[in-house]
């Protein structure tokens, strides 16, 4: 039974071969082919570029920080604060992420997503500059620093920051019922159960 099965599995695969070997001489066939070898060279080069260009970004950001993970040690009776950058997204929490596995474990299992990657191949060889602090919640600063700067590109740091202290002003100040706090989330590109509005 399972003899039969492979050889007209072995059968059918000639056949296609000869079938292919026909259709590649087509020429609209062959455009098809080399623009599909164009397209993914272009999309490698894309992926190479797009990574240069996110550690130019980190590299000359002027950093405004914000605490995004505190994790206590307890054994050690200790706190490590871990920091990302509201502007240009670097987070340091990648570090915390990672800090269990060894280099070729992260690379080998995936432990990242690719942007998480550049940000990790970053932060193992620069530090994240802390000059500028600001209290709060980290996702919740860097989802209105983000809104601000979609609506006013060109808007300094200084402004952003006024801009930023009145929404947060206004978000603690002016209670709000469930419903409204999560249509708020979602308006802001949070997870809609985001809960750390204090
Ligand atoms: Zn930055």
């Amino acid at each position: 039974m399972e003899n039969n099965q492979y050889t007209d599995l072995i059968k059918r695969k000639q056949q296609i071969t000869k079938q292919l070997a026909v259709l590649k001489k087509d020429k609209k066939v062959q455009e098809y082919l080399d623009l599909c070898n164009l397209y993914s060279t272009l999309t490698k080069e894309e992926k190479t570029l797009s990574k240069k260009l996110k550690s130019q970004e980190y590299s000359t950001c002027n950093h405004i920080c914000c605490c995004s993970l505190v994790e206590r040690d307890y054994q050690e009776g200790r706190t490590h604060r871990y920091y990302g950058c509201i502007k240009c997204g670097l987070n340091e929490r990648i570090l915390a992420k990672t800090a269990n596995f060894t280099f070729s474990q992260i690379i080998k299992e995936h432990i990242l997503n690719p942007d998480e990657e550049i940000m990790y191949n970053y932060l193992t060889s620069k530090s994240l500059s802390k000059k500028n602090i600001i209290p709060g919640n980290f996702e919740l600063n860097r989802a209105i620093y983000l809104k601000i700067n979609a609506k006013y590109p060109e808007i300094d740091d200084e402004t952003a920051l006024r801009y930023l202290k009145y929404a947060l002003y206004k978000i603690q100040n002016i209670s709000v019922n469930a419903k409204r706090k999560t249509s708020r989330a979602l308006r802001l590109s949070l997870n809609p159960e985001f809960n750390k509005w204090d």
